[in-house]
């Protein structure tokens, strides 16, 4: 009897300490003006993005979102780390304060760079979820992570949030003179293809509402007959992942 007891006791504790792993926030203590901004600028950012995948994005192992340091941004593995650099921080905001960046009324340099890095960490997550769950992925899956970030800002109501996002590959082709063979064998696809693929997505989700996105040039190609069908099945096929990822986290209750 006592060792049935204790058996059951055993299994209660080992229940109690299995637990989904959680993504956590941790910081470089900035060095300079410049990087004390940028790390004010992101944490709120990053803190929100903690707080949703938390909810609905459950993982396996805990996940550290690191701001600062050198490398980034990225996703490694081996640590189970995100890392975003305070020196990438300050470059999208100088991006978007170009000349050449097109934002829409009402949104300001700093709602387009906090758009922007949004999209980046959920970009980076995409990845943190594909190698936590095993997620088979069949093509890019820098393509597919682009797709994960631009799908969660649409799914969250912030359409209008993922498009000032997608200026940010436009205006990193804008940068571009000419190509050179290093830029195909990259594992991301071009910027201008980035671009392209976020615009398909947002006009698919509600092609009405954004016609205007679509432009004489573009109507062309006749892609867009086809956004529609790709923002449904990319849906699907995430969904189906993500509720994988939920069923797991129920399970570990
Ligand atoms: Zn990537």
């Amino acid at each position: 009897m006592l060792k049935t007891i204790k058996s059951l006791l055993l299994i209660l504790l080992c229940q109690a300490s299995i637990a989904y792993g959680k993504t956590q926030l941790t910081v470089t203590p900035p060095k300079d003006e410049q990087q004390r901004t940028a790390l004010e600028f992101a944490k709120p950012i990053a803190n929100t993005l903690i707080t949703l995948v938390n909810e609905e994005y459950p993982l396996y192992q805990t996940l550290t979102l690191t701001l600062g340091g050198d490398d980034g941004p990225l996703f490694d593995p081996e640590q189970m780390q995100i890392l975003i650099p305070y020196a990438f921080i300050n470059e999208v905001q100088r991006r978007f304060r170009s000349p050449d960046a097109v934002l829409e009324k009402g949104v300001s340099v700093q709602d387009a760079s906090r758009y922007g890095l949004i999209h980046v960490m959920l970009h980076e997550f995409g990845h943190a979820l594909v190698f936590d769950h095993d997620i088979p992925i069949l093509g890019k899956e820098e393509d597919a992570v682009d797709t994960f970030a631009t799908l969660i800002m649409i799914w969250h109501q912030k359409t209008d949030h993922a498009f000032a996002a997608a200026e940010l590959f436009a205006l990193h082709d804008l940068e571009v003179d000419e190509f050179n063979e290093s830029d195909f064998w990259g594992e991301h696809s071009l910027d201008a293809q980035r671009y392209a693929s976020a615009l398909c997505l947002i006009y698919g989700s509600d092609p009405e509402k954004y016609s205007n996105l679509i432009n004489e040039e573009l109507a062309g190609e006749e892609r867009e007959s086809y956004c529609q069908e790709e923002f449904e099945n990319q849906s699907r096929n995430w969904e189906r992942i993500i509720d994988m990822a939920r069923v797991f986290k129920n399970q570990m209750k």
